[in-house]
């Protein structure tokens, strides 16, 4: 049997262990990964665009495990009372080439970000940061608020969104876990005084939410809504005088910020940076950049944390989903059934 960890479980899952305690774990599994980078399979991921949105399924394996996701990317759901970004995904053994685990990923995809961003901001962020700016405090926000907390200890949350009840949800959903929110009047006020700046817009376009002159010396930017070929947030200024750190960049070079600049722009790839092979800060002025798209890696990990955590728990249940004949030649004999009596439709 498959093991299913569904939207209800995997809320009672993260109600009964704890957000901050996902957050921080699951940044040590992505880090794990990460240190093990070059044993992975990787792909960018296969996009299927329409004018309005996109359709991705996003694979990779280690030689043991194998996982895919699929995730859409719809920023005008929410006017329709959908979410922007949904998904679900499989977790695989690879010598028999069985499903394990089969889970939601809506959830999971904003744990899985939120710990890679807290993971990049760790490294790269000055160890003494205390102010973060959200620009964008839609459905990621809380939990990458929350995960870049855990990893530096930040206290006071600036936040501006260009829907003012986006802005106000984060408010009631962070002060009463001790947050000491600011509501922005722009961008440009978000970012004033913040030791690392998260974008996180959803927006079918090449915006401009965050200028050049809005990013003093020694900020960390974590650029998360840029990820789809048209859809960025930073002015290319910005990337042109930081260093830009990435995850894979022939999948970045196609959806990240950095497709606003030349194929052969530099970058560091953040794996680097976690397993030691590379200096992330070299200096306390650098303004650092990590322009995440989103790597079927971080889903593997979220996948495999999950798996680890709730296989043999209540928050996952057995379901019918590989045909398994007593004898493995015999399908269309098990496709016969057994003598008993079929229910009538
Ligand atoms: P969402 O639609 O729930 O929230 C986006 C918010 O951005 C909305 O509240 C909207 O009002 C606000 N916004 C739009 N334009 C703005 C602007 N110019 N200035 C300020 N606010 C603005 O979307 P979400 O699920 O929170 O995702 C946010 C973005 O992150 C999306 O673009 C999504 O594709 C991307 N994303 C990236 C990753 C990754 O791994 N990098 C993972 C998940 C989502």
């Amino acid at each position: 049997m498959v093991r299913f960890v569904g939207v209800q479980n995997t809320v009672r899952w993260i109600r009964s262990t704890g957000l901050e305690t996902i957050l921080g774990e699951l940044s040590d599994y992505v880090a794990d990964d990460y240190r093990r980078w070059e044993s992975f399979d990787k792909s960018p991921r296969a996009a299927s665009h329409s004018p309005i949105g996109v359709i991705e399924l996003m694979p990779t394996s280690d030689g043991q495990l194998y996982s895919f996701k699929y995730v859409n990317g719809h920023p005008s759901n929410p006017a329709k009372g959908l979410q922007t970004v949904t998904a679900f995904g499989v977790l695989s053994d690879v010598d028999s080439g069985y499903p394990l685990l089969v889970a939601e990923m809506t959830l999971l995809t904003a744990l899985r970000t939120a710990a890679t961003s807290a993971m990049a901001a760790k490294y790269l962020a000055q160890p003494d940061s205390t102010t973060m700016a959200m620009i964008g405090a839609g459905t990621q926000a809380e939990f990458q608020a929350i995960a870049v907390r855990e990893a530096l200890g930040i206290r006071s949350l600036r936040v501006f969104d260009t829907d003012p009840a986006a802005s106000a949800k984060l408010v009631r959903n962070l002060t009463p876990l001790g947050f000491d929110v600011y509501v922005a009047e722009d961008s440009a006020d978000a970012a004033s005084g913040a030791d690392v700046i998260t974008t996180c817009t959803a927006d079918k376009a090449n915006a401009t939410v965050l200028t050049d002159d809005m990013v003093g010396p020694g900020v960390h930017v974590n650029a998360i809504g840029g990820d789809c070929p048209g859809k960025t947030e930073l002015d290319a200024a910005i990337l042109r005088r930081g260093d830009v750190f990435v995850e894979f960049p022939e999948q970045t070079r196609i959806e990240g910020e950095i497709q606003q600049v030349e194929a052969d722009f530099p970058v560091t790839e953040l794996w680097e940076v976690v397993s030691g092979k590379t200096v992330g800060r070299s200096s306390a002025d650098q303004v650092t950049v990590f322009d995440s798209v989103g790597f079927a890696i971080e889903d593997f990990s979220v996948l495999r944390y999950l798996h680890d955590k709730t296989n043999h728990s209540a928050f996952s249940v057995d379901i019918d989903l590989v045909a398994d004949p007593d004898d493995p030649k015999d399908l269309f004999g098990f496709a016969q059934g057994s003598d008993a009596p079929v229910p009538a439709l």
